[in-house]
C-alpha cells in the first residue's frame, strides 16, 4: 500500500509559509505510490509461482488522517482475517549516503525481526523500529489486528512543503528499496501465516 494524496495548495498539514503554491509531494508520497506500482508490475510478470495472492492498494486522504485506509479496513474487499500482513510504503524516495532504511511496525509480529534481517541487502543498513502505530496507513491495519510494516527513508527539511519535489528523489536508492521489498515478499511467501503480536507497552 501507499497513499497517493498530498496537500494540494497546502493548508492544514503544510509546513510552508508563503504565497499559495502547489505541494507536489514527490517523496510524500509519489515515491511510495511508484513503489506500489513497481511491486505490482514485478509480481505480475514474475511467473505466478507465489503461494499467496497479493493485493496492491493506493489510498487517498491519508493526509486528512488515514481516511482512505480506515475506510478500507471498515469495508474490506476481502475478509481482514484472510490478510496475512500489510506493507506500507510512505516516503521512500529520500535515501542519502550512509542512510538506513527505516522499517517501523516490527512490534506487530514476532517474525519480523529475523525475517527482515535474513534478506540479503548490501545497499543500506536497516533500522528496525518496534513502533506499530506511526502516522501512516499501516496503522489502520495494525489496529484491526493485521501485522503491518512501514518502510520509509525518514523526515527531511522539505517535508510537507512545496519543495518536496522530483529533483530531490534518489531514484537509484528507491529502486534498491523496491528490490529489497521484492526479496522480502518472496521470502515471506515461503512462510506460514504471520501471527499478529500485541506488544505490552
Ligand atoms: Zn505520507
Amino acid at each position: 500500500m501507499g497513499h497517493y494524496d498530498h496537500l494540494g495548495y497546502g493548508g492544514e498539514g503544510s509546513m510552508y509559509k508563503g504565497p499559495r503554491k502547489i505541494h507536489n509531494g514527490a517523496d510524500d508520497n509519489a515515491s511510495g505510490t511508484a513503489a506500489v506500482l513497481e511491486l505490482a508490475y514485478y509480481f505480475l510478470n514474475n511467473k505466478p509461482t507465489e503461494k499467496y495472492n497479493y493485493l496492491f492498494i493506493a489510498f487517498s486522504a491519508e493526509e486528512k488522517g488515514l481516511l482512505g485506509s480506515q475506510y478500507f479496513v471498515q469495508n474490506p474487499t476481502i475478509p481482514l482475517s484472510e490478510l496475512n500482513f500489510a506493507l506500507n510504503m510512505d516516503m521512500v524516495g529520500r535515501m542519502e549516503k550512509n542512510m538506513d532504511l527505516t522499517i517501523e511496525g516490527v512490534g506487530s509480529s514476532l517474525v519480523w525481526k529475523s525475517s527482515l534481517n535474513e534478506v540479503d541487502c548490501d545497499a543500506f543498513p536497516l533500522k528496525l523500529k518496534m513502533r506499530e502505530d506511526g502516522p501512516s496507513d499501516h496503522t489502520a491495519f495494525y489496529k484491526m489486528g493485521v501485522p503491518a510494516l512501514h518502510f520509509w527513508t525518514g523526515k527531511h527539511k522539505d517535508y510537507h512543503k512545496p519543495s518536496d519535489d522530483i529533483e530531490k528523489i534518489n531514484f537509484e536508492a528507491e529502486s534498491q528499496i523496491i528490490s529489497f521489498i521484492e526479496s522480502f515478499l518472496l521470502k515471506m511467501d515461503d512462510l506460514e501465516k504471520v501471527e499478529f503480536h500485541l506488544r505490552k507497552k
